[in-house]
């Protein structure tokens, strides 16, 4: 019986590896391909677009195989990586040649979505995190996080499932590791949103790690980091000498906003496209560094709280602002500081190359340059940036005399060392020097002998060294000169005793020297490893001072002035502005509005038509919060702001149609949260909420969150809505004040000034668009009646309301709304009378038995014009 396939040696081995690897796409390496099989080949052949073959078709069990050669590899990894899937990487670990029977294979590294370093999927300005996540019995979860590309790694303490979505949401996280205190429900909250979840069960974190982990205090948090460790070595199997020290954060201890907050006010990502076009990221990015282009989303990611802090970034901002010479200078070096962490991070994970280190050697002689600007700054401000700086001057200096200015990118194939730095490779170099020189003399000296003149000594790798004739000038070589190598088509080639005795000398000096310069580079690598923590604190400054520098440019650009930070609670905005929408449409079209809360004013109510500029305004303000608690200046002509703790953003459903995802029941979810979580220090945007159910119902909610924040949350609300009916809560709610967005009418158009004025709207405008879209005359004041007699009666309702508030709220008198004297008692009746008017034919019989039972409740005033319209039609319209 034929030998079955799947039980030949090499079979049997990729069966053995792969059991551990069951979830992972097995790269089997074998010779210059790495091949898939099985299942893996089957699946793999589709996503990569491979041809399926298969491994002995003749055999009883032919295995389907696909495969790519050895050099295509990282492509096919980053497609996979990119789609969610883990792939390990089986090499051969012994020359085959040299191997006796089966070559020894084994996984070096099982490449992840949160652990991929070195691949196009990483973009320079954005961090790669891994995260975990464990629970103890007190229900507590440990969170922690690392970016294997530059060596950050921490963690925390976090209570709810919320806020881990909330730091896994924030920080990007496409793959957690959990252990089995993480039950399948929780697993199932990232899965679902496409956030790969790993199982790390049991924990072994090496010796050599364990000062990861010193200076943690939590042991809950010390035991997540350590599953994290875990990971991370199971999966890596390589240095990891860059990992920083473990540092425990406290998410209160910044401006929190939750995920979706940040969402909506497009932070990083633009709801539209998803892209950082269009956000304050984009606005704020002019970094010139990668490491300061990834700080400047971190900060983003968290602004500050402590007064001192934001202030000591305000003015190192505004001294850079002042000085433009000095900072152009900065910005033209910086640009010349390559990635610092991650190069840090290849040296650590030993796949750095000769041009990797002549980019750390460029990076750090730029430190004294940067160092000389900062010294031309005010001392007071930038004194102790300035002395921390260190520019690694031995490294600059090793790379210097070791490396090559311009070497390849293998680093196993010489050409990288400089002359001069060893003794003995400058010996072999010399060697294959006399060498090569020793073969041009011969060539100059045979074709005189021989007199042929294109007598020409080569080389080539099969057959070494030769002495090439021609076939016309055959005849001129002497009888037994040359000894016979190799017949071309229109040539000869010839060897001698002596031209082998050279080669050899030559050859040997060669591989000697490769060898040699290959030690040289890793020993030389192997000693920038023992710097990596300068290099790491080296590029946090460069960091900084990066971003503020870009802070410092932004500033500049858009006109933004230093907020002043309040203890008393109050805003005062002069002149906001929205940055991004004013950037997308130019400054001169964009209308600067105030936004004046004084410690008596807790809650705005915006009204104003669809479109005049309510959601803006009130996202203007978020912007500006987060960015002067970020340390940057502010898009107004004078802002003074109280520092926030959080920002809560809740879109009403009917608004948040590009998510398409929010239902009433989410809006309610969320805005409860806001409710529940406010303290009198947040900020709350609530944008039409309510907006997603029935007009009374949704109005009821709009009224009763608006109390609820004013009585209880005390936090700086804005409120927008189109329920005019709330305007009248300014009578009861004393810390609530109405404004409203203006719009006029020229030449027939509504215009909106998307300007900010005090009082409510003038709510006659659902019937000026109508009439400006050209709808019949009488159509219209039929509807300025039906509108008056709603009014009518929501003056009942509001009545009753704002009497509960007054009788529980104070003694005396209900107030009367001012504003909205009730119609005069003439116009009452005529509304009045309409509906007694009872017509004495069938067809009016029906019509009344229709109005009967409408249900007013459930329609919006709208819906009522629209059905009196019907019913005055089928009346003939007398
Ligand atoms: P609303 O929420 O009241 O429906 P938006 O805030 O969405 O209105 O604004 C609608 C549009 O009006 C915006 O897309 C923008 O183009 C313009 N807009 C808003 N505020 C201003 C402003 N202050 N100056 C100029 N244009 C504005
Ligand atoms: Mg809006």
């Amino acid at each position: 019986m034929p030998q079955k396939t799947s039980d030949t040696p090499m079979m049997q081995q990729y069966m053995a590896i792969k059991k551990d690897y069951p979830d992972a796409f097995l790269f089997y390496r074998i010779g210059d391909f790495y091949e898939l099989f099985y299942d893996d080949a089957i699946k793999g052949a589709q996503i990569l677009e491979l041809t399926l073959t298969s491994r002995s078709h003749n055999a009883v069990d032919p295995i389907p195989m696909c495969g790519m050669p050895h050099h295509a590899v990282q492509n096919y990894v980053d497609i996979l990586i990119e789609k969610g899937y883990k792939v390990a990487i089986c090499e051969q670990m012994e020359d085959p040649r040299l191997a006796k029977g089966m070559v020894k294979r084994e996984v070096i590294q099982l490449i992840t979505p949160g652990t991929v370093t070195d691949s196009n999927v990483n973009e320079a300005k954005s961090n790669n995190y891994l995260t975990a996540l464990t629970k103890d019995d007190d229900d507590q979860f440990g969170f922690a996080y690392a970016d294997l590309s530059t060596g950050e790694l921490k963690t925390s303490h976090l209570s709810t499932v919320e806020a881990v979505v909330n730091e896994v949401v924030n920080l990007r996280s496409k793959e957690i590791v959990v252990d089995s205190s993480i039950d399948k429900e929780q697993q199932n909250q990232f899965e679902k949103l496409n956030i790969m979840v790993s199982h790390q069960n049991s924990v072994e974190v090496k010796a050599e790690l364990s000062y990861l982990t010193q200076n943690l205090e939590d042991q809950l948090e010390k035991a997540t980091v350590d599953t994290l460790l875990t990971y991370i070595t199971v999966t890596q199997k390589r240095s990891l000498a860059h990992l920083q020290k473990a540092v425990a954060y406290e998410p209160s201890y910044f401006l929190r906003m939750d995920h979706y907050s940040k969402y909506n006010l497009e932070l990083t990502r633009s709801i539209r496209s998803g892209k950082k076009q269009g956000t304050l990221l984009w606005l704020l990015d002019e970094t010139r560094t990668a490491m300061g282009g990834r700080l400047l989303k971190q900060w983003l990611d968290r602004p500050l709280i402590q007064k001192k802090e934001i202030e000591s970034r305000q003015i190192k901002v505004g001294e850079l602002l002042d000085h433009y010479f000095e900072r152009s200078n900065l910005q033209e070096e910086l640009v010349k500081v390559y990635d610092l962490e991650r190069l840090a991070g290849r040296v650590a994970f030993g796949n750095v190359n000769g041009r990797d280190l002549i980019q750390l050697k460029t990076s750090l002689r730029q430190i004294p340059k940067i160092q000389h600007v900062l010294s031309e700054l005010d001392s007071k401000v930038f004194g102790t940036m300035l002395a921390k700086l260190d520019p690694v001057e031995d490294i600059a200096d090793l790379i210097d005399r070791s490396i090559v200015d311009e070497p390849p990118i293998s680093v196993t194939e010489g050409n990288v060392i400089k002359d001069g730095y060893n003794e003995q490779l400058d010996k072999y170099r010399d060697a294959m020097t006399n060498g090569k020189k020793w073969m041009a003399q011969l060539e100059a000296s045979e074709r005189q002998v021989t007199g042929i003149r294109n007598l020409k000594v080569g080389y080539n790798k099969v057959f070494g060294y030769y002495i090439e004739i021609t076939k016309a000038n055959l005849s001129a070589v002497p009888e037994g000169r040359y000894e016979r190598k190799q017949t071309l088509t229109n040539a000869e080639r010839f060897i001698t005793p002596a031209l082998k005795e050279k080669e050899s000398l030559i050859l040997e000096a060669e591989e000697q020297s490769t060898t040699l310069e290959y030690k040289l580079f890793s020993q030389i690598r192997e000693q920038i490893k023992q710097v990596i923590d300068r290099l790491q604190k080296l590029a946090k400054q460069v960091a900084t001072l990066d971003v503020l520098q870009s802070f410092a440019v932004v500033s500049e650009n858009y006109h933004f002035v230093k907020p002043t930070l309040t203890k008393n609670h109050s805003i005062d905005i002069v002149g906001g502005r929205h940055p991004v929408v004013e950037k997308v449409m130019g400054r001169q079209s964009y209308v600067p509005n105030d936004v004046e809360m004084p410690k008596s004013t807790d809650i705005l109510l915006i009204t104003g038509p669809n479109m005049s500029g309510k959601s803006t305004y009130m996202r203007q303000l978020a912007l500006t919060v987060v960015l002067a608690q970020m340390g940057c200046f502010v898009p107004a002509e004078s802002a003074s702001l109280p520092i926030f703790d959080q920002i809560f953003t809740r879109i009403g459903a009917a608004d948040d149609l590009i998510a398409g995802q929010s239902t009433f029941m989410v809006e309610m979810q969320e805005a409860n949260r806001a409710i529940q979580n406010a303290t009198p220090q947040s900020l709350i945007l609530f944008d039409e909420i309510g907006r997603g159910t029935a007009t009374y119902d949704g109005m009821a909610l709009a009224q009763a969150i608006i109390e609820f924040v004013h009585n209880h949350v005390h936090a700086k609300t804005l409120f927008s809505t189109h329920y005019h009916e709330l305007t009248a809560l300014d009578q009861t709610l004393n810390k609530l004040k109405n404004v409203h967005v203006g719009a006029v009418e020229k030449n027939g158009d509504l215009v909106f000034l998307h300007k900010m004025e005090d009082g409510p709207a003038d709510k006659s405008y659902g019937i000026h668009v109508a009439k400006l879209a050209g709808m019949p005359e009488n159509l219209l004041n039929r509807a300025d009646n039906i509108l008056k007699r709603l009014e009518i009666q929501n003056k009942d309702t509001d009545q009753v309301l704002v009497e509960k508030e007054t009788q529980k709220s104070q003694s005396g008198q209900p107030k009367v709304d001012e504003k909205r004297k009730p119609a005069s008692e003439s116009e009452v009746d005529e509304q009045l009378a309409l509906f007694q008017t009872v017509p004495a034919d069938p067809q009016g019989e029906e019509i009344l038995a229709q109005i009967r039972q409408t249900n007013l409740m459930a329609m919006t005033p709208m819906d009522v014009m629209n059905q009196l319209y019907k019913w005055q039609k089928k009346l003939g319209n007398k």
